[in-house]
């Protein structure tokens, strides 16, 4: 269900990621390896974020088709060039609606976010959880879905000045004790450093040279690719790759 990658390091045309290797974004979004938890393939939708230099704000391409049905975003991947990249494509949920406004990556204030999974029990769950936001925030959500709601939570915690890394770790702790069963691989980046989570579906690593790379699934057969245990926080930067448990493995009682 869904397929997301971070990239943080030397520039890089995006082709690098969605098109060009064996297994890319694109190969992901119809022939994925991984999937667990229902779903075949990744055809609901495409969206990249990308910062044009470091510091400056980012840049998102979405779409509601399939990535291998817009040949004029291939065009645009291959000559654009990027140091720290979201990108994700969408298999969605059954019963959330096929918009454009669903698909990741979702973005505020120079934040990109993607979220792989689903709310157990939507949208009865997490009624109250939401209730908590400020009605401006769920008046003004892209869309009626998980996770939508998902970067509503982390942003508000964002707004707040907590870190990236703790933001994910209280949405996800706060939504796996509403919402027992949910499968919560949250992705956030600043273009300078990335958070992500394991709570029921896969993400692999792999650190190159000046590079990280987080994806659900390897891109090619290079060696130093290592998949991530399920529920770890994982915070990393061109020079730092953390890997910590989350809480009660990210499912909470
Ligand atoms: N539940 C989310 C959606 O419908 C994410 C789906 C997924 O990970 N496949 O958009």
């Amino acid at each position: 269900m869904c397929r997301h990658l971070a990239y943080l390091g030397p520039p890089v045309r995006l082709s690098e990621l969605l098109f060009d290797p064996p297994h890319a974004l694109v190969r992901q979004s119809w022939a994925p390896r991984e999937m667990r938890g229902g779903g075949t393939v990744n055809a609901d939708g495409f969206g990249v974020g990308w910062y044009p230099a470091p510091g400056a704000p980012p840049a998102r391409f979405r779409r509601d088709r399939p990535l291998w049905s817009d040949s004029g975003f291939a065009q645009l991947a291959s000559v654009t060039m990027s140091g720290g990249v979201l990108a994700a494509v969408r298999s969605a949920t059954v019963g959330m609606p096929v918009v454009e406004s669903a698909v990741a990556p979702f973005t505020d204030a120079g934040w990109l976010f993607s979220h792989n999974g689903v709310i157990a029990g939507w949208p009865d769950s997490v009624t109250r959880l939401a209730g908590r936001l400020p009605v401006r925030d769920l008046l003004t959500m892209e869309a009626p879905t998980d996770s939508a709601l998902l970067w509503a939570l982390v942003r508000d915690r964002l707004r707040a000045n907590v870190s990236p890394a703790t933001a994910l770790v209280e949405t996800v702790t706060e939504v796996g004790r509403a919402a027992p069963g949910s499968r919560l691989n949250l992705l956030l980046t600043d273009g300078v450093t990335a958070a992500a989570t394991t709570v029921g579906h896969s993400l692999w690593a792999r650190r190159d040279g000046a590079a990280i790379l987080l994806s659900s699934e390897p891109l090619d057969g290079h060696p130093a690719w290592a998949p991530l245990p399920d529920g770890q926080l994982i915070v990393a930067s061109t020079a730092t790759l953390d890997v910590i448990a989350l809480p009660n493995g990210g499912r909470p009682e």
